[in-house]
C-alpha cells in the first residue's frame, strides 16, 4: 500500500474542514471516519452560533456539507478506528480495527478524534445503557414519549439534552451535583423558563433501578450538600449530559497528555512529533465549539502543508 500524504484521524467539524484544506491543497487526504462517524454534531440537533447560517443549521446537515466538500476537493474516507499507532518510525503507522487490513503508512497525521460521552460509571447505569440509560437524547428521547425523565449535569449539554427532551417526555428533571451551573446564560434561562423542566441541585445519583426488569424504572438519589439525604425517585430514563472524555487511547504513552487526557498541542496544533497534528476537543479543553474545531483542523492542514513541502 502507497504511503499517504496525510491521514486525518475524526470525521467531525475538525476532521473534515482539515481535509477541506488537505484536499484543496492536493494532498488527497484519507479520513478514518472513527467509531461515530461525525462527531458529536451528527448527535446534535439546530446549531445556532456556527457563523453564516442566519437561522441555524441541524447538526448532521452541517456535517454532511463539510464531508461533501471535502470528498468534491478529492478527499477519500474510510470506516473503521484507529487501534494502534507507531509514531516513532518514519513514515508513521497505523492499524485499523480491521485486523485484516495493512497497517496504513503516512507521513503526517492529523489527530481529529475528538471526545466521547462521559458516564456516571456506576455498575446499574452501565448495565441499563439502552435500556433507558442514554448519553444522546436526540438518538434515543423519541422512545420515552409521556414519560419522566432525568437530565444529569449542570453544563450546556444538559441543557441542551433537557430543552431536547421536553419535545417528548411529560416532565424533564435536570439533576446536578452543585447549585451553581456551568451552562451559557442563554441556555440556562431557555431552561428555566421552561415549564417541563424541574430542578433537583446538590444531588447525585448512587444507584439506577431496576436492574432484574433490565427497564428503568426509579433512581437512588442522594444530597451532595451535606445533608445527608437519601431517596427513591420514580423515573423512566437517565440522560447523561456530564461532558467528554478525548479519544487518545491509541496514542497513549507516544503523545503528552494533561491529566484529563487531552493531547498538549504548541503553536496551538503542534504534537510533540513534527508531522503529528491535533485538533478539534481532543486537544481542546477550553472552548470546545463546532467553530473552534473547524479553526484549528484548518490550522493543522496548513502546517501539514508546510511539513510536507519542507520535506520534500
Ligand atoms: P461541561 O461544561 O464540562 O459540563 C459538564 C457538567 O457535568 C458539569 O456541570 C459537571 O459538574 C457535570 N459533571 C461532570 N462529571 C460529573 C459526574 N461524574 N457526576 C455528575 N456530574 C458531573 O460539559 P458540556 O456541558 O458537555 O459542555 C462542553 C462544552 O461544549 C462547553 O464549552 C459548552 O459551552 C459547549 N456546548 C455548547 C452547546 C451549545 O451552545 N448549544 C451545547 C453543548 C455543549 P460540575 O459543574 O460540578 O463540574
Amino acid at each position: 500500500m502507497p504511503t499517504r500524504n496525510v491521514v486525518i484521524l475524526g470525521s467531525g467539524c475538525a476532521g473534515l474542514t482539515a481535509a477541506i484544506y488537505c484536499a484543496r491543497a492536493g494532498l488527497q487526504p484519507l479520513v478514518i471516519e472513527g467509531r461515530e462517524a461525525g462527531g458529536q454534531l451528527s448527535l446534535t440537533t439546530l446549531v445556532e452560533n456556527f457563523p453564516g447560517f442566519p437561522v441555524g443549521i441541524q447538526g448532521p446537515q452541517l456535517i454532511e456539507n463539510m464531508r461533501e466538500q471535502a470528498a468534491a476537493f478529492g478527499a477519500e474516507f474510510a470506516s473503521g478506528d484507529v487501534v494502534a499507532a507507531q509514531l516513532g518510525q518514519r513514515p508513521f503507522a497505523l492499524q485499523l480495527d480491521d485486523a485484516g487490513a495493512e497497517p496504513l503508512r503516512t507521513h503526517t497525521l492529523i489527530i481529529a478524534s475528538g471526545a466521547r460521552a462521559r458516564w456516571l460509571d456506576l455498575p446499574s447505569e452501565q448495565a441499563l445503557i439502552g435500556h433507558g440509560v442514554s448519553s444522546c437524547a436526540t438518538c434515543d428521547g423519541f422512545f420515552f414519549r409521556g414519560k419522566d425523565i432525568i437530565v444529569v449535569g449542570g453544563g450546556d449539554s444538559a441543557m441542551e439534552e433537557a430543552l431536547f427532551l421536553t419535545r417528548f417526555a411529560a416532565s424533564v428533571t435536570i439533576v446536578h451535583r452543585r447549585a451553581e451551573f456551568r451552562a451559557s446564560k442563554i441556555m440556562l434561562d431557555r431552561a428555566r423558563g421552561h415549564e417541563k423542566i424541574r430542578w433537583i441541585p446538590n444531588a447525585r445519583i448512587t444507584e439506577v433501578l431496576d436492574l432484574a426488569k433490565k427497564e428503568v424504572t426509579a433512581v437512588k438519589l442522594e444530597s451532595t450538600d451535606g445533608a445527608a439525604q437519601r431517596w427513591e425517585m420514580p423515573i423512566a430514563a437517565v440522560f447523561l449530559g456530564i461532558g467528554h472524555v478525548p479519544n487518545t487511547q491509541p496514542f497513549r504513552g507516544q503523545l503528552a497528555t494533561d491529566p484529563d487526557g487531552y493531547l498538549v498541542t504548541r503553536d496551538y496544533v503542534h504534537t510533540q512529533i513534527e508531522g503529528v497534528y491535533a485538533c478539534g476537543d481532543v486537544q481542546d479543553r477550553r472552548y470546545r465549539q463546532a467553530i473552534t474545531a473547524a479553526g484549528t483542523g484548518c490550522m493543522a492542514a496548513i502546517e501539514v502543508e508546510r511539513f510536507l513541502a519542507e520535506a520534500h
